[in-house]
């Protein structure tokens, strides 16, 4: 890829219920829910909430067969409401779980360390034959599995992540980015054989740096083999507030920034749909997604000529239900104009009490009083 020409990675479209995602779809923003999959209630309002806050696609956990089969209660409660977005199972260690998920919801995630037990009895290390071995038990139950998607157009998703390889490919290759990608390239291949397109994947850490090393190496393997799945971006375990966003914005955002990535999921231990907004700001940080306005504006310094952060605040307060704008704030006409030169409009300090507004580069209203200057601003934009 080349590193000073930004161009999205050209993936494959999966179709996920009413919702495809990669190719030149927008990149995708989902959560999961955190309420007990046997509470259908519960389950229900919280897939609400993250729709409402702009989730457009819902993940649940279904950790046996009786939360599989629950799946089927959930989803026809929410449409019956009204609610038409792909739900999403997520298993691990029952592939009779993830079998009966199939036939319910529009996607369901394995993860191949623990989708099928290890043959081993003692820790010695594997030998090839034993390796191959398990691999073909993987194999024949991961085929069938793919069978009965096929059967009820269920795509998959492919998660890996560091810190539950299997034993075989922690034995072979250690807790590493690159037994994350052989852990997946298996699989991969495996899908080739049998027909099977419908495929996202994931490298998950809670390490942003290993993460971000595992997907890119992921990425150079597909495009060796020809694959060109989209992928699901995320940061496991990032915690909470200021340093859970930070972590999955610089874990997702370097990623996005490459050019890769088809749905990010923010994963905080704050209420799900608090991650949705999240999600929605990376995206619009990196130039991938744009939802909202964006707002430039100088930190302010001693030349700064006006109240920035109530000025700031006020124009937010008038312009953020308009999508796909810049409006610079800047506190003074030396670096002002040259520093928002991306901006659509500007509102830039001029003189003591007084304001100049731009319209792009160009000023179209020059030394205006300051306290006509934000009404000033929101006409010009009208017009
Ligand atoms: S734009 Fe002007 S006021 Fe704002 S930080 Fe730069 S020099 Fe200071």
């Amino acid at each position: 890829m080349n590193k000073f020409n930004y161009h999205r990675r050209k993936s494959s479209v999966v179709q996920i219920g009413n919702t495809p995602m990669g190719g030149d779809y927008p990149v995708r923003v989902q959560s999961m829910t955190n309420a007990s999959t046997m509470d259908t209630e519960a389950c229900i309002e919280q897939c609400i909430r993250i729709i409402e806050a702009g989730g457009e696609y819902v993940r649940l956990t279904a950790q046996g067969i009786r939360e599989a089969e629950n799946l089927k209660n959930i989803r026809e409660g929410l449409r019956n409401r009204g609610y038409e977005t792909p739900l999403i199972a997520d298993i691990h260690f029952n592939p009779a779980a993830a079998e009966v998920a199939a036939q319910y919801v529009e996607k369901v995630r394995i993860n191949p360390g623990n989708f099928v037990k290890s043959i081993k009895k003692d820790n010695s290390d594997y030998t090839g034959e034993e390796f191959e071995r398990e691999r073909l038990l993987l194999r024949e139950r991961f085929v069938h599995f793919l069978n009965i998607c096929k059967q009820h157009n269920t795509a998959v998703r492919i998660g890996v992540n560091h810190g539950s390889l299997s034993e075989r490919m922690m034995n072979r290759y250690g807790d590493t980015p690159l037994g994350m990608v052989e852990s997946c390239m298996e699989l991969l291949r495996i899908c080739r054989e049998e027909n099977f397109y419908q495929i996202v994947i994931s490298l998950k850490a809670s390490n942003t740096v290993l993460m971000i090393n595992a997907v890119r190496m992921l990425v150079e393997r597909m495009d060796a083999e020809d694959f060109h799945f989209p992928l699901h971006l995320g940061v496991t375990e990032a915690g909470e507030g200021e340093d859970g966003r930070i972590k999955s914005a610089v874990g997702i955002g370097s990623l996005l920034a490459d050019g890769i990535g088809d749905t990010i999921r923010v994963s905080l231990s704050e209420d799900p749909e608090k991650e949705i907004p999240v999600a929605f700001a990376i995206l619009q940080a990196t130039r991938t997604r744009i939802t909202k306005t964006e707002y430039i504006s100088c930190p302010s310094c001693g030349r700064t000529l006006f109240d920035l952060q109530k000025t700031i605040k006020k124009i937010k307060e008038a312009t953020s239900h308009l999508v796909g704008l810049k409006i610079a704030v800047m506190g003074c006409i030396v670096n002002g104009p040259g520093e928002m030169a991306d901006a659509d409009f500007g509102y830039v300090g001029a003189g003591l009490g007084r304001v100049s507004l731009y319209k792009g580069k160009t000023c179209v209203l020059k030394n205006i009083p300051e306290e006509q200057a934000v009404e000033a601003l929101l006409a010009l934009i009208e017009k």
